[in-house]
């Protein structure tokens, strides 16, 4: 079994078994850049660690076949007293993991070999003690796991007796110091010597990097970013080139974009006469890489030519770390860099321009995630506003708002009609009517995964968690931060995808990008490379999916806005709305009727309401169909409230007055009164047994069609019957509706679809029988998800989704992406079955996920016709769509 490879052997696809680092390394050596030789041991070795507790057989000899090779190579032994050879032994998962395993730099040092580095080093002390007191330091406290702030304390207290916050005015003397001082740290924790043999320090630190796999830090890590926990990690040996030998030398970062913005230029920071990570430390003042031209313009001029080739390499934006060593330039580390969602958009089209992609790669390249991002509304920091507190983007958005720190305090303020954000040290499922009440939420705990950030992501509310500068205190009303102290009913505002806070009202304006879907900037005449470049990928992601995108709109100015961002017309018009407002009177009469007359003259007077209704919308979607879906929801819903009836019948009989109307209300509602009114008398049910109901809403329908195509428009109605979980429903349904079509219709050249939501279990099972009724389809998924898993969104959502996330039940919420495996096995059979029974069986999907990027994806494989949304993920389904083709 290989185990160990060497730079030369590997390359970058091999980031499975070599690590993305070692991978990485490996082309780069093939590439003929600079990097200092060494090997990878595999990934597989360390899962081979990991499951027995020790080195699987053979690793051993060929770790010394691969050392005794390097040492060759560069002519010096590990450790060696006069001429050292020095190694780092360095971590590197398939995915990068920042910061949450281990490397050690400069092993190989001794007691003597300290010595024969100062030679080696023309006589430098001063660099040999300093690399030797990094060894002990980073040694001691990853692989011994000697507290890291014991060092720190030594070091700092060398400084102090220098009289000097600088660690470049300690000298040799003071290092060797310092080495002892450590080496005594050492022995106090580890109960042994700091050990002097330099191959046992390299076994020592490789064991410890396989075993850092298992870290706490690291299991959290991966469970947050969803990164397999047994993928285990490689171990990278690379001989050491050292950037603390004076002024000449030094250490960076570069990347070859900006990973901020996307633009072009030289972005990085360099920091003379310093190692590895000193530059992520903040021990000193790094300078901009531009200023590496001044110092050192050979090195500097190498780095922008390799920086190109990589990016001509990767055909993508990369970073890089690097070392120079008495003016000769080392390649330490690349990959593709991370990047935010606009330079991902930006960097995607240049590269198009330049040559290094086609424009289906551009579309792979950026996600429908990350377009949701750049259209949410933009906090207006052209004003005085500084954050007083940062924390985790927990749920994108920006909200300004009064605090409030309860959520019984939230419901109140919110039912006065203001604007509250909840602050909390965590949330708990008793914060979940505060949530809702809330325009977003804040706190100073917890990260991607607590309460509040999952169940905010699920109900679309701006969230910043984890805000741990913030001092709260819940039972005096208030919080402090930077000094300053923030009372119930202040203004703060958050910024969830940055994770900033502020106080007082920072002002809102829509983003750019949405600007552009609005219409009002034009791509081809603005100065401004993200809405080129968002332009310039939707157009091609449209030319390439075969996905339609609908939205969900019920009101005329909702479609026309929709549209706008692209839609292709509506997939879910909801007809409740229309019962609401003043038009509840006219509902209670239609429940309250006694005779088919009473019944007949409430259904007449909402029937010129509703038309107008549909002739707003239809209007509006001008040549593009629209589903309507019959009244959904149990009629209850449109009555007030059993307690406050009750309530008010009891007050009003005390004080003697006529209450027989409110009486018969009161006895209504108790009828209809349902234990679980998600499962009970609605849908397709109401139009059964609530006579003429589902026939008013019909020829509304008709009546508007036909008004509308006499104004010269085009519409296309769908009727969309829900909750439909056996044919003989549809089809009663449907007798009578095309009777009412027919008559109205009559030769106008309106045609009307009718058909059915797929939303119960059994109407999926049964969709070859349905679909001989239906003229199309369209799944419900959410209630669907809510059929096949049997919970209710709103008592489950808020409960207990955090405890299914945190134990890996759920990756992500059912609601926010479809659930392959179940929800979307049904979605499946009754795409097939209903398509077997009616080849042209129109297909769409209605519920949320519609909007969702991985669900569009497999509503793509499923062969639907079109997905429908929110008009605000429009354009997010869109790009989704596109990608899912190519
Ligand atoms: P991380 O994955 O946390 O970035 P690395 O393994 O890249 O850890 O190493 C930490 C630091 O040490 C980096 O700045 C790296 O460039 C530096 N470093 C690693 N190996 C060597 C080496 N052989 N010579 C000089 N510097 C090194
Ligand atoms: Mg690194
Ligand atoms: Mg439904």
């Amino acid at each position: 079994h290989k185990y160990v490879y060497d730079f030369a052997e590997g390359n970058k696809e091999l980031k499975d078994l070599l690590g993305g680092k070692g991978a990485n390394l490996a082309e780069m050596t093939n590439l003929g850049l600079p990097v200092p030789p060494g090997f990878t041991i595999t990934t597989e070795a360390c899962k081979a660690y990991l499951a027995t507790g020790r080195e699987p057989d053979g690793l051993a000899a060929q770790i010394e076949a691969h050392l005794e090779s390097l040492e060759r190579e560069m002519g010096r032994r590990l450790g060696d007293p006069q001429d050292p050879l020095l190694v780092s032994v360095r971590s590197g998962a398939k995915f990068s993991m920042p910061g949450m395993m281990e490397t050690v730099l400069n092993v190989g040092l001794n007691d003597r070999s300290v010595v024969g580095l100062s030679a080696q080093a023309g006589g430098n002390d001063r660099f040999a003690w300093d690399s030797y007191r990094r060894l002990i330091q980073m040694f001691g406290k990853t692989v011994c796991d000697v507290p890291g702030e014991e060092f720190e304390h030594a070091l700092e207290e060398a400084k102090r007796a220098k009289g000097t916050k600088n660690d470049l005015d300690l000298d040799a003397d003071d290092l060797r110091g310092l080495v002892d001082g450590y080496k005594k740290i050492f022995a106090e924790h580890t109960g042994r010597e700091f050990p002097q043999e330099p191959r046992e320090q390299l076994d020592l630190a490789i064991r410890a990097v396989f075993e850092s796999w298992n870290a706490e830090r690291a299991v959290v890590y991966r469970r947050q970013e969803r990164i397999p926990a047994d993928l285990g990690t490689a171990v990278n040996v690379v001989s050491m080139v050292f950037g603390n030998l004076g002024p000449d030398s030094g250490t960076g970062v570069a990347f070859t974009r900006d990973p901020a913005s996307g633009a072009q230029g030289i972005y990085g920071d360099y920091l003379a006469n310093a190692q590895g990570e000193d530059v992520v430390a903040g021990i000193r003042n790094t300078v901009p890489l531009q200023e590496l031209e001044q110092l050192d313009k050979k090195s500097y001029d190498e780095l922008l030519g390799f920086m190109a080739r990589l990016e001509e390499h990767y055909k993508d934006l990369c970073d890089i770390e690097f070392t120079i060593e008495r003016g000769k330039l080392w390649m330490l580390q690349t990959r593709v860099g991370k990047r935010t969602a606009a330079a991902a958009f930006v960097i995607a089209g240049q590269l198009v321009d330049e040559g290094l992609i086609d424009p289906d790669e551009a579309l792979h390249r950026v996600n429908g995630a990350q377009l949701a991002q750049l259209m949410f509304p933009r906090f207006r920091l052209d004003h005085e506003f500084r954050p007083v507190a940062k924390g985790i983007g927990a749920s994108p958005g920006a909200a300004s708002g009064k605090v409030v720190f309860t959520s019984a305090r939230a419901v109140e303020l919110a039912a006065e009609g203001e604007s509250v954000i909840l602050v909390r040290r965590e949330t708990n499922p008793d914060d979940l009517n505060g949530m809702i009440a809330s325009k977003g939420i804040l706190t100073s705990r917890g990260g991607k995964t607590s309460h509040a950030a999952v169940v905010a992501r699920g109900m679309g509310k701006t969230c910043v968690s984890g805000a741990d500068e913030l001092d709260v205190n819940i039972p005096a009303k208030k919080f402090t931060v930077a000094g300053q102290t923030v009372n119930e009913g202040d203004i703060v505002s958050i910024d969830g995808t940055t994770g900033k806070v502020y106080l007082g009202e920072v002002p809102v304006m829509p983003s750019e990008v949405v600007q552009y879907f609005e219409g009002s900037l034009d791509p081809e005449h603005v100065d401004n490379a993200l809405v080129r470049a968002v332009h310039r990928i939707m157009t091609h992601a449209d030319a390439k999916r075969r996905l339609a995108v609908r939205t969900n709109a019920d009101t005329g100015a909702d479609a026309a806005r929709a549209r706008r961002f692209g839609a292709e017309g509506i997939g879910l018009c909801r007809t409740e709305h229309m019962f609401l407002g003043d038009r509840r009177e006219l509902v209670e009469r239609l429940i309250l009727a006694r005779t088919d007359d009473e019944r007949q003259s409430a259904l007449a007077a909402l029937l010129p309401l509703q038309r107008e209704d549909f002739v707003e919308i239809f209007r509006e979607m001008d040549g593009l169909p629209v589903t309507v879906r019959l009244i959904d929801p149990p009629l209850h819903e449109f009555l007030p409230p059993l307690e406050q009836l009750a309530v008010n019948v009891a007050v009003a009989q005390e004080r003697g007055e006529d209450v027989a109307k409110e009486e018969a209300l009161l006895a209504a509602v108790r009828r209809m009164h349902e234990e679980n009114p998600m499962l009970g008398l609605r849908g397709v049910r109401l139009g059964l047994v609530i006579p003429g109901l589902f026939a008013m809403q019909v020829r509304a329908i008709a009546e508007a069609a036909v008004a509308v195509t006499r104004d010269g428009a085009v519409a296309k109605p769908e009727i969309m019957v829900p909750l439909v979980g056996a044919v003989q429903e549809l089809e009663t349904v449907r007798a009578e509706a095309e009777k009412i079509i027919a008559e109205v219709v009559a030769d106008s050249g309106v045609e009307v679809l009718i058909g059915t939501m797929i939303e119960v279990p059994r109407a999926a099972l049964t969709a070859g029988e349905i679909a001989e009724a239906a003229q199309f389809f369209s799944f419900g998924t959410n209630d669907l998800t809510q059929m096949a898993w049997g919970f209710s969104r709103d008592d489950v959502e808020g409960a207990f989704f955090w405890r299914y996330l945190e134990l890996g039940i759920f990756g992500i919420s059912p609601f926010e992406s479809i659930d392959r495996d179940g929800v979307g096995r049904l979605v499946r059979i009754a795409a097939e079955e209903g398509r077997a029974a009616r080849p042209e069986l129109k297909l769409g999907v209605c519920g949320e996920h519609g909007g969702d990027p991985d669900s569009v994806h497999f509503f793509h494989e499923v062969g639907l016709d079109y997905v429908s949304c929110s008009p605000f993920r429009v354009p997010v389904a869109r790009l989704e769509a596109g990608r899912a083709v190519v």
